[in-house]
């Protein structure tokens, strides 16, 4: 039994193909993970890497508290279950399970309860004495199972188990591998491009393309709420229908309108949490309704279209058609157009007929055409709000506040911009009056919708916060992006401090012995880091890495003006950025500009800045990758 935490892992091979990016999971005791997505996304690769068969590039791998990477895969107490199944043919049922074990010189009296015990539990215990090529796929899939049961390890992992055999016996093995699962109370890792297998029998899935994760969640979750549109299609079959189409806000109402002029209609309250900006009928957004929450009529609500074929399947019926009404020479551009509907009954409709679809309004997805991210994020990721500048202060939400000189700068001359407020930079405060409409749970935040008008503002509020109530609440300046006549004028302080700089290590005499000691090295400042993190880096980019340049990224609060006599990078202050409760000191060091946060008495001229190495990442400018 154990917990395995999996932190900014990537993989590049030795041809330089990046298989895997900045892969993070924490994974609990016991749970049953699934790996899914198209062939060649990364998924056996992040597997072999658990198991130890694949060095790890850079990351992190943590068995229970023990980093891993490089430990030998027979020391972390991992079993692998391959799709070949990877069993000796000379040998028998009994031999091949036993073989490892007996590898390890474990009691032949031990060995036999264990083989016994894990022939029961997969129910083979009639084949010991049989070779394998005597049996059938799923028979010589228990063995493979068997052979990694008796090991008692404290994770299993799974490679395609089940890719080799046919439909029927795959779905057995689904519940029979699951039904293991619950009853070993270890924690399971499974790959499948199969979305069934994964939906099925994961506790959590982790989609995966092209190297990068999508989403981690629930199947449910990633069912109901998909994070973009790959993720939507990948998930659920038939596959979601997805539609070119514009939002138009109308009082209550949004409506969707397709380029021939059909219209489907959605309350707001729905999709409340698609920003106003795509609500204004111009901005090419991407509809997604899967075919199991669409109805059909002949009476004129909805998509119309015409029926292309039927399949009756028994238990239900799929319907394919054409948007539109008549049928004209397929071409490849009717892509888009093409819809998907699955019902219970499909009794009167035929090839050819022309019917409507209605989308249910609960069930809609929208994505920005471009990014093809959802637009229904569980925590919207900003909010935007109109400010005129009024004297010396800013009126926002009808209410006037103190402009802060950073805002004021950025502007210019412009009497009114835009406030790109993230839900987090709305904290309980004195400024703003508002109402909480409602209160959701998401994960471990709370999201409040706070009345503005007729939409809403999104904050993360503490449990003191109630439905119903109204509270004033403040922007926390610094983290807001400014925007005039639609153009960037400020952007938010991000934080982190980046800086460049280079690496070295240098040979240190201890009593008798010379000790290497490794350093960070930004303009003349030197940094000793731990070995640990010195050999990580050297690890990546070999003896190259005393000539290249990394970029270092300080957690902001960590970054300070260095005490009486503390070593740090010597620079001068060219500015400050002053956010009203905020103050950051601009400050020119090596030539590289950085925000230090000062006080507001602060004055000096000159300054040297700290910082502890324990707060440094380390990024990669050769490759794009994290390294510690
Ligand atoms: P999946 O299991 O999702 O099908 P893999 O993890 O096997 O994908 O592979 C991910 C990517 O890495 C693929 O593009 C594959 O071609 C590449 N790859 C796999 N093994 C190697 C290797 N030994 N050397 C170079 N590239 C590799």
């Amino acid at each position: 039994m154990a917990n395995l935490k999996l932190s900014h892992i990537y993989k590049v091979y030795d041809n330089g193909h990046k298989a895997v990016n900045d892969f993070s999971i924490d994974i609990a005791d016991r749970e049953f993970i699934v790996f899914v997505g198209p062939s060649g996304c990364g998924k056996s690769t992040t597997l072999r890497m658990i198991a130890g068969l694949e060095t790890i590039t850079a990351g992190d791998l943590l068995i229970g508290d023990t980093r891993v990477n490089d430990m030998e895969p027979k020391d972390r107490d991992i079993a692998m279950v391959f799709q070949s199944y990877a069993l000796y043919p000379h040998m028998t049922v009994y031999e091949n399970m036993a073989f490892g074990l007996r590898n390890r010189k474990m009691p032949e009296k031990e060995i036999k309860e264990r083989v016994l015990k894990a022939a029961k539990i997969l129910d083979i215990e009639d084949y010991l004495d049989r070779k394998p090529k005597a049996m059938s796929g799923g028979q010589r899939q228990r063995v493979a199972l068997g052979r990694a049961l008796v090991r008692d390890p404290k994770v299993f992992l799974l490679d395609e188990p089940l890719s080799n055999l046919d439909a029927k016996l795959r779905a057995a093995m689904r519940t029979e591998i699951t039904a293991l699962h619950k009853s070993l109370n270890t924690t399971f890792i499974y790959v499948t491009h199969d979305q069934v297998e994964a939906m099925t029998m994961g506790t959590r899935i982790v989609v995966m393309k092209l190297g990068y994760v999508q989403q981690i969640d629930t199947p449910m979750n990633l069912y109901n709420e998909p994070y973009n549109k790959f993720v939507a299609g990948f998930i659920g079959t038939p596959q979601m229908n997805f539609f070119d189409v514009t939002l138009k806000r109308e009082q209550d109402d949004v409506n969707v309108l397709f380029p021939n002029g059909d219209k489907v209609t959605v309350p707001y309250e729905n999709v409340s949490k698609i920003h106003n900006h795509y609500l204004n009928g111009d901005v090419p957004v991407t509809f997604g309704i899967r075919p199991e929450h669409i109805k059909l009529n002949k009476e004129g609500r909805g998509l119309k279209f015409v029926v292309t074929n039927v399949e009756h399947l028994g238990s239900d019926s799929i319907v394919y058609g054409k948007l539109g009404d008549h049928l004209g020479e397929f071409t490849m551009k009717d892509e888009g157009k093409l819809i998907v509907v699955k019902v219970n009954e499909a009794k009167g409709v035929e090839v050819g007929d022309v019917v409507y679809a209605e989308p249910d309004p609960e069930k809609v997805h929208f994505f920005d055409a471009e990014t093809e991210v959802t637009l229904m994020n569980k925590i919207p990721p900003y909010n935007t709000l109109e400010a005129e500048v009024d004297g010396d202060g800013m009126t926002v939400l009808g209410t006037k506040v103190a402009l802060p000189d950073a805002f004021k700068r950025a502007i210019g001359a412009a009497d009114r911009f835009e406030l790109i407020i993230p839900p987090h930079a709305i904290v309980e405060g004195n400024d703003f009056e508002l109402k909480v409409a409602r209160i959701e749970k998401v994960d471990n935040d709370r999201l409040a919708y706070l009345e503005n008008g007729d939409s809403y503002l999104f904050a993360l509020v503490n449990e003191t916060v109630k439905e119903g109530d109204t509270y004033r609440f403040s922007f926390e300046n610094e983290k807001l992006n400014l925007n005039v006549e639609g153009k960037e004028a400020l952007k938010a302080v991000d934080d982190e401090v980046s800086l460049m700089g280079t690496f070295f290590r240098k040979e240190i005499k201890e009593g008798h012995d010379r000790v290497l000691h490794f350093f960070y090295k930004i303009g003349d400042y030197t940094l000793e880091t731990s070995p640990e993190q010195g050999y990580k880096i050297n690890s990546i980019d070999g003896d190259n890495c005393y000539k290249y340049t990394y970029r270092y990224a300080i957690n902001r609060d960590a970054v300070r003006i260095a005490e009486e006599g503390e070593a740090g990078l010597e620079g001068r202050v060219v500015d400050y950025c002053d956010y009203g409760n905020i103050r950051f000191a601009k400050v020119s060091a090596d030539g590289q500009e950085f925000l230090i946060k000062v006080d507001p008495a602060f004055a000096l001229d000159k300054v040297r800045v700290a910082m502890d190495s324990k707060d440094v990442s380390v990024y990669s400018t050769r490759i794009d990758m994290k390294i510690c």
